[in-house]
């Protein structure tokens, strides 16, 4: 199919976009890798009247540091430099684990993060690593510009809290504490394919190897990423085993909620979250440090 007819503008600096955003409003559409954008107005599912295309704003492309260890990445930083960047793999390497399970080669060359985001699909990647690590990110319109929490953006499917005008301009991504292991796993039927369910995954220890804090965040078992809270409870203050990780991938089973489709009932997709939560929670302690008694 062919998209609605549309008109075109590929602005040189933010402040035009920004511009053009507030003049357009809900009838228009930002174009950033087009990866999602277009397959969905080739199949009208959306139809805007104006794409304001981001692709000339070479300044929203870019991965630094800021004085507080944050690692900070612009909206239109490819999903490949996410995946091959060293700065990444040294400060989030939770994000550089999950890239290359975002689709195929070509399509990680032209996504960004910043439309994975705004996208907000259940099944993606990035939003669930975002809230896993605690990310936030900064929007600006018109009025001016706010951060918003990765855990408070995704509010529904394919919801977020971005209004139609604002442009997410820069991510966030907070370093990790100290003794943190991190891992993210998920399955798809093939590779490249959207996964059936993911979960990523973090676990501090102290000294004496007691877990402080651990996380679970699932993809694809929700409208958004889905936070498992009650099953990490148990593991904290608790030196961790096999058998405990077993009881915690047994209460996320029981907890998560996920929608049935054509590949897998939801008896089979709690079983995979089951058997993943094992295997990411395994590799997330030995990554801090953590090793089994006996
Ligand atoms: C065959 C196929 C398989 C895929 N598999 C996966 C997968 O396994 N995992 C995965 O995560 N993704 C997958 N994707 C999606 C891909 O990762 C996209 O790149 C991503 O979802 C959207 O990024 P984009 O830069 O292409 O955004 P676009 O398609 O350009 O835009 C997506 C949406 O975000 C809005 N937007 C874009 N930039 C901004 C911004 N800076 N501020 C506010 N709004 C903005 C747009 O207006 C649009 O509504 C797949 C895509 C295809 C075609």
């Amino acid at each position: 199919m062919k998209p609605a007819p549309f008109d075109y503008i590929a602005p040189d600096s933010l402040a035009q976009a920004i511009e053009l955003m507030a003049e357009h409003g809900d009838e228009a559409k930002l174009l950033a890798g087009g990866q999602s954008l277009i397959p969905a107005m080739n199949f009208r599912l959306v139809q805007p009247t104006l794409l304001v295309d981001l692709n000339k704003l070479a300044d929203l492309e870019y991965l630094r540091l800021a004085a507080n260890g944050d690692l900070l990445i612009g909206a239109m930083t490819r999903h490949r430099r996410l995946e091959r960047d060293p700065l990444v793999a040294e400060h989030a390497p939770l994000i550089s684990e999950a890239m290359p399970f975002v689709a195929h080669s070509q399509i990680r060359n032209r996504g960004t993060i910043g439309g994975s985001l705004a996208h907000a699909d259940p099944a993606a990647e990035l939003p669930v690593i975002m809230v896993t690590l605690g990310g936030r990110f900064r929007v600006q319109d018109k009025s001016g510009e706010r951060w918003i929490y990765a855990a408070d953006c995704f509010q529904g499917l394919f919801l977020t809290d971005i209004g139609p005008e604002e442009i997410i301009v820069e991510i966030a991504v907070p370093p990790m504490a100290k003794n943190t292991g991190y891992s993210f796993v998920e399955f798809a039927r093939r590779q490249g394919d959207y996964a059936l369910i993911g979960v990523a995954a973090l676990l501090s220890i102290d000294e004496s190897g007691k877990c402080t804090s651990a996380r679970l965040v699932y993809l694809n078992a929700g409208d958004y990423p889905v936070i498992v809270e009650g099953a990490t409870e148990l593991i904290v203050d608790e030196i961790p085993s096999v058998t405990l990780f077993q009881k915690v991938a047994e209460a996320a089973e029981a907890t998560l909620q996920p929608t049935a489709n054509i590949h897998a009932s939801v008896a089979y997709l709690r079983q995979l979250a089951r058997v993943l939560t094992v295997r990411a929670f395994n590799k997330a302690y030995e990554r801090a440090g953590g090793a089994f008694a006996g």
